[in-house]
């Protein structure tokens, strides 16, 4: 439900929650209950969804919930020893 804001010439603003439909443009002051008309005032908009917002969203998660690593890890890169030579007899030589 929105919220609206009525400002009383005697007191001062105060929010009252409504439904659209059942928003008046005079409202009774709570405190003197005289006569508040309704204030025009900026809507509160929701960023959410914007890409800053999820920028932010993701880097504050991911100082509490680091991202689990689902994949295999990465291969090291394991260099196989270079033959000298493909002859099976070789093989047989004494090595140093
Ligand atoms: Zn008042």
């Amino acid at each position: 439900m929105p919220i609206y804001e009525y400002r009383c010439p005697e007191c001062s603003i105060f929010e009252v929650i409504s439904p659209m439909s059942a928003a008046s443009d005079q409202q009774s002051c709570p405190t003197c209950g005289g006569a508040a008309r309704r204030k025009m005032s900026v809507p509160n908009l929701s960023k959410a969804g914007t890409s800053a917002f999820q920028l932010i969203d993701s880097s504050e998660r991911s100082a509490s919930e680091p991202q689990v690593v689902t994949g295999a890890l990465p291969s090291r890169s394991r260099r196989k020893s270079q033959p000298y030579t493909t002859n099976p007899l070789h093989s047989k030589l004494p090595r140093p």
